[in-house]
């Protein structure tokens, strides 16, 4: 079990997430990070441990951003190191995980043979390769998301965050909960 959020907000983001993964600490976890986006960058914090190690980091690096995912993870695919820690990222697209992608291997070994190289030993990074590798044949995000979720097995749920998108996070689930909240700012 882990914990994943998302904000967009009228102010900066990056103590919301940390507020909303504490909320969510009780689930248990290993890891934890969040992404904003920054210029319309995808900035990433991330951290071994506890929560607290993550506070330390943000205070030693903050980062800005109207926008942004979080996520506590507890390792299923690959060992609880800063690495393998979510978001799990490329240039265009960023992702928060709870749960399992039973496919994953397949999916890593035909976007490995179209070129794409993984850095990580997650599952979830599949996800966010095979999001890329739709974006970057001219999908919007929300076909290439779309076309993901097609592909993938398992229980997951799921949020993205978009290069150059400062108004759009695209949460999905299959079998696990997800919930979308609005309030004032
Ligand atoms: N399977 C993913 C991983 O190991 C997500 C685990 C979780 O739900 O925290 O990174």
């Amino acid at each position: 079990m882990c914990g994943i959020i998302g904000i967009i907000a009228k102010d900066a983001v990056a103590q919301g997430l940390l507020e909303g993964l504490r909320r969510l600490e009780y689930r248990g976890y290993d890891s934890a990070g969040i992404a904003t986006l920054v210029d319309g960058r995808i900035e990433r914090r991330r951290a071994e441990g506890k929560l607290a190690n993550l506070a330390r980091r943000l205070e030693r690096e903050p980062v800005q951003g109207l926008i942004g995912i979080g996520h506590t993870r507890w390792a299923t695919h690959g060992l609880p190191t800063e690495t393998n820690a979510h978001p799990i990222a490329t240039d265009r697209v960023a992702v928060v995980h709870n749960g399992i992608i039973e496919n994953f291997q397949a999916l890593r070994a035909e976007l490995s043979e179209a070129g794409y190289v993984f850095q990580t030993e997650t599952d979830t990074e599949a996800v966010a390769i095979l999001a890329t590798y739709f974006l970057d044949r001219g999908l919007t995000p929300q076909q290439a998301v779309a076309e993901t979720l097609a592909r993938l097995e398992g229980a997951f749920a799921l949020a993205f965050l978009f290069a150059g998108e400062h108004d759009l996070l695209i949460g999905a689930r299959r079998g696990s909960p997800l919930t979308i909240g609005y309030g004032d700012g």
